[in-house]
């Protein structure tokens, strides 16, 4: 039940200013967020390396009200790739983005949003990496997957996201699975109303399962994007089935949640990339953290009342 509420939460500016200034919410936003800077995330990316783990790096940041923050936006990113440059790591981290951040909702958001990213792609294409558009509310999806494809046209390996608990997905993953897309599979993580979406966890569930055969018996690359033990075993057995060798899917989780098992199937030998957050408008990104389990918000209330 509180899932919901607290996605709501997250669309409120008076919320963001609450718990941006509350005592005690540092503490708990570090647990999500791998540094504010580049600077502060590249021992991170390195450190990741060192333990055999890929990474994909998101500036975090969403729903920009201005063309100057969505040049910033793509600034930011373009910042990010000569680091990465500078660090020789092209190979080993990708990186993800929000369309929102590039624009999407602005006047002609979907022309301002495809000039924006296409920079971000090209810079990582000249330095061996690719780019993933992360998926956000149902409303932005179609603009999404026709960037993706426009982008795809230069670049093959540029990856998008789907969410299985959409109704419209499974059509998504035939047609993806079909072109031979990269492509994240996560359950979801926005408030979505019935009309468009499952509520019930078991039934987002089996909607992933349904989504992740068509994906492995596809000629795509899957990106299994989840913490959960079950789904990850799902996805171990129906990789066999499908006759794919542990480099032609990969797993992602989150970083600061489930840490350990990225190392178990880093260890196992799987590809196993860590999505890593950084920057400062960390406030959508950290309230999607906190829904998805309530827990979270138990530690984050103590930790506020505690201070
Ligand atoms: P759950 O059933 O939610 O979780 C399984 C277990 O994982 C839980 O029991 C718990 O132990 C652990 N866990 C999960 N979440 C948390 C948490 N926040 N804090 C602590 N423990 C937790 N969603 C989108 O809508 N668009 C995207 O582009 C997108 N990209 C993603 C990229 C990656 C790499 C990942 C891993 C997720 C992404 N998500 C995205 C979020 C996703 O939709 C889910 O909300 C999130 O992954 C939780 O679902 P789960 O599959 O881990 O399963």
């Amino acid at each position: 039940m509180l899932g919901p509420v607290i996605l709501a939460a997250s669309r409120s500016d008076k919320m963001r200013r609450f718990v941006s200034a509350a005592p005690g919410t540092k503490q708990v936003v570090d647990r999500f967020i791998a540094g504010e800077t580049v600077d502060q995330v590249v021992p991170v990316i390195v450190d990741s390396a060192d333990k055999g783990l890929e990474v994909t790096l998101d500036v975090v940041g969403e729903d920009i009200t201005t063309p100057e923050q969505a040049t910033a936006a793509r600034d930011a990113y373009l910042e990010l790739v000569g680091r990465l440059k500078d660090l020789g790591l092209g190979e080993r981290a990708e990186m993800s983005v929000k369309l929102s951040m590039f624009g999407q909702a602005l006047e002609n958001g979907h022309e301002l949003a495809l000039a924006n990213v296409r920079p971000v792609v090209e810079a990582a294409a000249e330095i061996g990496t690719t780019v993933t558009l992360d998926a956000e509310d149902h409303t932005t999806l179609d603009s999404m997957f026709a960037i993706h494809e426009e982008l795809r046209k230069d670049f093959p390996k540029t990856g998008c996201v789907i969410q299985a608990y959409l109704f419209r997905t499974e059509d998504d993953a035939r047609r993806l699975a079909a072109n031979g897309s990269r492509v994240r599979i996560v359950k979801g993580a926005y408030k979505e109303p019935a009309s468009v979406a499952y509520q019930d966890k078991p039934e987002i569930d089996k909607a992933y399962v349904r989504i992740l055969k068509i994906l492995m018996d596809g000629s795509g690359y899957p990106m299994i994007g989840s913490h959960d033990p079950r789904l990850i075993a799902i996805t171990q057995e129906l990789a066999r089935r499908a006759g794919r060798k542990l480099d032609e899917y990969e797993f992602q989780m989150l970083y600061g949640i489930r840490s350990d098992e990225h190392l178990r199937l880093a260890a196992e030998g799987h590809r196993m990339r860590v999505y890593t957050a950084y920057g400062t408008d960390w406030y959508g990104y950290f309230m999607r953290r906190l829904a998805e389990k309530p827990a979270n918000l138990l530690f984050f209330a103590r930790s506020v009342l505690t201070k």
